[in-house]
C-alpha cells in the first residue's frame, strides 16, 4: 500500500511551494516524496525517496520537549503553555498578552523555552551532544548529524527567532544568554534525517515492548497529545480532522506521525502548503490514514 501512495504522489503536480528563507531549503528539488513506516513488530516499510536526508526543522521540537520533560518534569509547564496557539509557527501577538509565557512548546516561542531549559547549567556543545545522542539511540543510527549549513544559515536569518527569544528574556523566561538559547535552537533544526531515520527515532512514543523506552508511558501520553492538539501551527485542526493521527512538521517538508500501539510514520516531501506543512506529506498522511483505519478515533 505504501508503494501505491507513493506512486500516486510522484504522479501529483501540485507540490506546493518551498521554504525560501534560507538557500539550503529554497534549492531543494520539489518534485521528491519519501515515506517510511516502523511498525510495532519491527518491521520498516520505505517508499519513494525515503533514504534521502532533509533538514528535519520544528520536526526536533518532539525530541527536545522529550527531553526537557525528563529534565524538569511538570515544572516546564510553569514556563510554557499546552494550548493550541491558532497562529502562525513564529508569531509574536500572544507573547505581549501572555506575559512572556508561549502557548505550547511546538510554536517557535514555545520550542526557544524548551531549549532553554534543556540547556540550564550546560554548554550548548554538550546539549546538542545530547540531543543527537537521544534522537540516534530512538533511531538505532549514529549516522544522524546536524548540517553545519543548515545551522548557519539558520542563524543569519534568524532574526524573528531572536525577537521572540528577547521579548521571552525581558519577562524572565529564558535563563540563558539569548544568543545561546537561539544559537542552540538553529542547530537543533538543521538536523539531517531520512525517511527512515526519522520513521526509526519515532518509535520511541509508539508504546510497544519492542519499542525503545526513552520516555514514560504517562509522558509518551502526553507528548502524543500535545502534537495533535499543536503539531501543525494554525492547521492543526485541520490536520486532526483530516489525518486523526498527532504529528509533528517541520518547514524543510517532513512530518512525524504516530499511530500510537502501532507504528512510527516518516512523510516527506519539501513543497509546502499556506500553513507551512509539507502540502504532499499531508495528503499521503491522510490517504494512509484512510486505508489503514489507523485514525485514532476510528
Ligand atoms: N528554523 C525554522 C524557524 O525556526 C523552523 C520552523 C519550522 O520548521 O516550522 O523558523
Amino acid at each position: 500500500m505504501l508503494d501505491e501512495i507513493g506512486h500516486e504522489m510522484a504522479r501529483r503536480d501540485d507540490r506546493g511551494a518551498v521554504a525560501t528563507y534560507i538557500p539550503e531549503l529554497a534549492d531543494i528539488d520539489p518534485d521528491q516524496f519519501g515515506m517510511a513506516v516502523a511498525t510495532v513488530d519491527g518491521r520498516v516499510m520505505v517508499t519513494g525517496d525515503a533514504d534521502v536526508p532533509f533538514s528535519i526543522q520544528s520536526v526536533s521540537k518532539v525530541f527536545t520537549l522529550a527531553l526537557a520533560l525528563g529534565r524538569h518534569g511538570d515544572g516546564l509547564w510553569h514556563r510554557v503553555g499546552r494550548e493550541p496557539s491558532g497562529h502562525a509557527f513564529n508569531s509574536i501577538l500572544q507573547l505581549e498578552t501572555e506575559h512572556g509565557i508561549p502557548r505550547n512548546p511546538f510554536i517557535n516561542a514555545g520550542a526557544l523555552v524548551v531549549t532553554d531549559a534543556i540547556l540550564e547549567g550546560r554548554a550548548p556543545k554538550e546539549t546538542l551532544a545530547e540531543l543527537l545522542q537521544f534522537v540516534r539511540a530512538a533511531a538505532d543510527d549514529d549516522a544522524i548529524h546536524i548540517d553545519a549549513d543548515v545551522a548557519r544559515s539558520e542563524q543569519e536569518t534568524g532574526h524573528r527567532n531572536m525577537a521572540l527569544a528577547q521579548f521571552m528574556a525581558a519577562h524572565g523566561n529564558l535563563r540563558n544568554p539569548v544568543e545561546m538559547t537561539c544559537g542552540t535552537y538553529f542547530h537543533q533544526c538543521a538536523i539531517a534525517m531520512s525517511c527512515r531515520q526519522l520513521a526509526m527515532a519515532g518509535r520511541f512514543l509508539v508504546g510497544g515492548r519492542d519499542m525503545p523506552g526513552l520516555v514514560a508511558r504517562r509522558r509518551m501520553r502526553r507528548i502524543l497529545a500535545l502534537m495533535m492538539t499543536c503539531g501543525h501551527y494554525d492547521a492543526s485542526g485541520d490536520f486532526a480532522f483530516r489525518v486523526g493521527l498527532p504529528g509533528k512538521s517541520g518547514v524543510g517538508g517532513a512530518i512525524l506521525v504516530i499511530a500510537p500501539g502501532r507504528a512510527s510514520i516518516a512523510v516527506w516531501s519539501p513543497g509546502l502548503n499556506a500553513n507551512g506543512n509539507s502540502h504532499l506529506g499531508t495528503q499521503a498522511t491522510e490517504v494512509f490514514a484512510t486505508r489503514t483505519n489507523w485514525s485514532v478515533f476510528d
